[in-house]
């Protein structure tokens, strides 16, 4: 019994000398940060708004939240980190403008990186025969827009919204109607500065160190933080003649779709998405859509069925306005639209590519921007989408009021595979976005559970069939889905990893790796 006593009594000293440790060193770490020379600063307290996203359905809270004012913040910071090795938990993880959707930018009990704090290099436009933009990689796109159009320029390459950073967007792909023709931002970006996961500060191209370059594009912040881009532009133009036309036969769309989407002077913009049992046919919380005729536009009346409609865009200067109508015209009689459905609208290229901010203060204004967002993002390759069409649409999907269901093909070629962005191996695959909104308290098709239901149920024939399926914004729970995921690239990213990242520091929302202890 004495030998009992004494075991429990030693177990329960042993037991409460980890506890002290580990309270001591978990209480220790924002000391130990405390102290760190800095020209920005560390926030200790007011931490919460880095714990959310635009998902809006994940929140892990960080111990601190750096506001940089340089590169060598984040330097000093992860260097720190790294330093201390593998006996602490701490991790790192950059926040763009915080709209992942599951969590991407946040980290449990780590720092997190408000890339927007930091304002170095300042903006500058290089106007030489290959124009160019260098940028911080918190810069906004949409700050990007209006500095290059001063010099008469802009990116060829966007998103359908601007209000996202750099570092955001070329951690993933960046795509939007340009990048049938340009591919995506990752593609139409010469240079970057990085931090890695050691704290080193590299530039990096194709060139030099591109083994980082091509590792951090697309690369999910696993491998660096994005501290500047330099981004290739073209010259601008002033206005776009805006059109969308609709088809209740998904061949004839999709067979439209692809035909100009090869055709290089066509259209500067292809998009489309789906209308399924919805009024007010045109538009979504995407855009506002104003068409020349109005009346004409309300007349359609969809009557139940499930309609396509393609979008496109054609750049013009007022001064070549008769040329553009003529390319316009000749392009869409080409087309197998329903005939009475043409719709144009002619707006600034401003206006145009911001127009889901105008949504966007729309839905602020009546509190439906900050809701659940159960987005699902997949790359469908082109022998598969009739398919998936006709099982998705009007099945598993009865209805598109939730939010916007785009698709459009890509070309593979526009894509560089050194990268690390995953895609369908074939040469045309299309972007699917489900991009609903739940409404929070809501037990009906509009709430959350009954959307993430739908997606499941998606996933699942995707699975079932072995299409061929890779989902562009990833997310998954386990390392063996990010295998299957990254397929043959695994091995390679697995590696890349050990190179600039190998403590696991960087990005741990994206649920990869985890970090070493
Ligand atoms: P965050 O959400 O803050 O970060 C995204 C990921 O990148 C995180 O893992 C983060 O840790 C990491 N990260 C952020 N900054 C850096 C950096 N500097 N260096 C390294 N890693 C970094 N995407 C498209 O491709 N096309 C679209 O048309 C499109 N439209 C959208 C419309 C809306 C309304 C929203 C909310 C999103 C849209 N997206 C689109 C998705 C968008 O590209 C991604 O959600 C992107 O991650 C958001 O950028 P962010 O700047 O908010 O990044």
């Amino acid at each position: 019994e004495n030998n009992n006593l004494f075991i429990r009594g030693f177990m329960i000293l042993f037991l409460s000398c980890i506890t002290i440790r580990l309270n001591f060193c978990i209480s220790n770490i924002p000391s130990s940060l405390r102290i760190l020379p800095l020209e920005g600063h560390l926030n200790f307290d007011d931490v919460s708004h880095a714990a959310r996203d635009f998902g809006n359905r994940y929140q892990h809270h960080p111990i601190a939240v750096l506001h940089p004012k340089s590169v060598s913040d984040i330097a000093a910071t992860i260097k720190h980190i790294w330093q201390m090795g593998p006996r602490s938990q701490l991790t790192v993880a950059a926040r763009g403008h915080g709209h992942s959707l599951q969590g991407q930018a946040q980290t449990h009990g780590g720092v997190v990186i408000n890339m927007e704090s930091i304002k170095v290099p300042e903006m500058q436009v290089y106007t030489a025969n290959h124009p160019y933009v260098d940028v911080s990689g918190g810069e906004l796109w949409i700050n990007i827009l209006h500095e290059s159009l001063r010099y008469g320029l802009a990116p060829k390459s966007w998103t359908d919204y601007l209000h996202l950073t750099v570092g955001g967007t070329l951690s993933n792909a960046g795509i939007s109607g340009q990048a049938f023709r340009h591919g995506p931002q990752i593609s139409n970006v010469q240079q970057l500065e990085i931090v890695t996961g050691k704290g080193e500060v590299l530039n990096c191209s194709s060139e030099q160190n591109g083994e980082l370059f091509h590792s951090v594009l697309g690369g999910l912040g696993q491998f660096g933080i994005i501290t500047r881009a330099r981004i290739s532009l073209e010259p601008a133009p002033t206005m776009v003649k805006w059109i969308r036309v609709l088809y209740a036969d998904f061949t004839a769309f999709a067979k439209d779709q692809e035909l100009l989407i090869s055709a290089e002077n066509a259209f500067d913009y292809i998009e489309g998405f789906v209308i399924i049992n919805r009024t007010g046919l045109l538009n979504n919380w995407r855009s506002s859509f104003n068409p020349h005729d109005p009346v004409q536009a309300s007349k359609f009346k969809s009557d139940g069925r499930t309609l396509f409609c393609l979008e496109l865009a054609k750049y013009f200067d007022p001064e070549d306005n008769n040329e553009a109508n003529q390319e316009v015209e000749k392009h869409l009689s080409h087309l197998n639209h329903i005939p009475s459905t043409l719709f144009l609208t002619e707006v600034t290229y401003v206006d145009f590519l911001d127009r889901v901010h105008v949504s966007e203060v729309k839905l602020r204004s009546k509190g439906l921007w900050d809701v659940p967002h159960p987005w699902l993002n997949l790359f469908i390759p082109k022998s598969q989408i009739h398919n998936f069409a006709e099982v998705v649409f009007g099945n598993i999907l009865t209805e598109t009021s939730n939010g916007p269901v785009l698709i459009y093909p890509v070309n593979k070629s526009k894509w560089d595979n050194r990268t690390s962005v995953v895609i369908p191996e074939e040469d045309i695959f299309y972007l699917v976005a489900f991009l609903t909104s739940a409404v929070p308290s809501s037990s009906g098709t509009d709430g959350l559970e009954h959307i993430l239901n739908q997606n499941k149920r998606i996933l699942e024939y995707c699975k079932r069939t072995l299409i061929g399926v890779k989902q562009y914004l990833p997310h998954y729970t386990t390392q063996g889905e990010w295998r299957d995921h990254f397929g043959p690239k695994w091995e390679l990213f697995l590696k890349r990893k050990s190179v600039f990242d190998p403590l696991a520091i960087l990005n741990p929302g994206q649920r990869i790796f985890q970090k070493a202890t």
